[in-house]
């Protein structure tokens, strides 16, 4: 795909005949697709690799193994992984990226693998060096392709915890009634719903749609609350929460978003992790929000990207969603398609859950 001129193709590329000795050969299996692929499909953002004009799409990836270096310990041929998406910037100076956190890349000039100046893994086999692959077991095949965008949610909670840790009497699991709204009812807000729920905050999805639908059951399946944003003002949500400790915006910056921004509650935290693309302003009552950030101790912050830690965590996650909600887990995934699928799957607006391209039918 170019995308300059969001010209979407299929093209046939030679395979990486010889491996390094710490480089893994991937055979891909799922794919999933996000917003940013769809924003990428339609020209609106993505860079291709220096000295490349095109840019293979993908960035959600589960695959298998299929051939290693003379010097990989880590994982064996067989074995399930799923890839990083953000790789370091080469920069020296880049204290971040040299402690291997290039989640919080100081210089921006760091590769995302499908999205920023490196190819993506709609491809049949990619070769990657072994640090960047996160093993995934066997048993979670059907949803290991969530491991990523989950990697997203975990990232945003640690850090909450992280900044929390400023309030001495509050630590996670120490039974404290905490109460978290999640804005936005797409994989990215249920993924979020479900950390949130399993970190023993009392949950409430707040999206667009009247329920009962899939999105609705979702969330009542997990233990969470669906609030249907089209019945009930700002007011009346927050005014059913009660004190709102953390919100978790997962529109990508809606009005909505704004509206909850003036109504949370005292030592709160606000965590962004939409990104809003081209969207109208959105008017904000500015001298509120700033009066309850600072007499309320509120706190606002961004997450974006993953640590190796946070990868770890999705896995770990996703084995026990599984056992606690098997069925829930599986809905999110609403479909799987072939790659023939791809102008379609790609600049559709879908308003399904996570949809997937897949290469191994069984
Ligand atoms: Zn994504
Ligand atoms: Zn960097």
């Amino acid at each position: 795909m170019v995308p300059a001129s969001g010209d979407l193709c299929l093209v046939d590329r030679p395979e990486v005949p010889v491996l390094g000795p710490r480089q893994v050969r991937v055979r891909v299996l799922d794919v999933g697709v996000c917003g940013t692929d769809r924003e990428i499909a339609c020209a609106r953002y993505g860079i291709p690799p220096p000295g490349q004009e095109d840019l293979v799409l993908g960035h959600e990836a589960l695959g298998q193994v299929v051939e290693i270096g003379n010097r990989v310990s880590r994982v064996a041929v067989g074995d399930l992984v799923v890839p990083s998406v953000r790789r370091p910037c080469k920069q020296l100076d880049c204290v971040a990226c040299q402690a291997r956190r290039p989640d919080f890349c100081a210089t921006g000039n760091y590769a995302e693998r499908g999205i920023l100046r490196a190819d993506g893994f709609l491809v049949e086999q990619f070769v990657d060096d072994e640090e960047y692959l996160h093993r995934v077991p066997a048993e979670l095949r059907d949803v290991g392709v969530l491991v990523e965008p989950l990697s997203l949610a975990e990232k945003a909670i640690a850090q909450y915890w992280n900044i929390q840790s400023r309030l001495s009497w509050l630590r996670r699991g120490q039974g404290h009634q905490l109460n978290a709204v999640v804005l936005g009812a797409g994989p990215v807000g249920l993924l979020g719903g479900l950390v949130l729920v399993s970190h023993g905050f009392r949950t409430s999805i707040v999206s667009r749609g009247e329920g009962p639908d899939p999105r609705s059951n979702f969330a009542e399946s997990i233990g969470a609350r669906f609030v249907s944003a089209d019945r009930h003002s700002p007011d009346e949500i927050a005014e059913q929460v009660g004190p709102i400790d953390l919100v978790y915006e997962a529109t990508g910056a809606s009005p909505l978003a704004f509206k909850m921004l003036e109504r949370f509650g005292t030592n709160g935290v606000f965590i962004l992790t939409g990104e809003p693309g081209r969207k109208a302003p959105v008017e904000v009552d500015s001298p509120r929000v700033m009066r309850n950030l600072v007499l309320k101790n509120q706190l606002v912050f961004a997450s974006v990207a993953a640590s190796h830690d946070d990868y770890q965590a999705a896995v770990r996650d996703l084995q026990l969603f599984r056992e606690r909600w098997p069925d829930a887990l599986g809905s999110l995934i609403s479909g799987r398609y072939s790659i023939d699928t791809y102008r379609w799957l790609l600049r559709c607006e879908s308003k399904d859950m996570k949809e997937v391209f897949s290469f191994d039918p069984s």
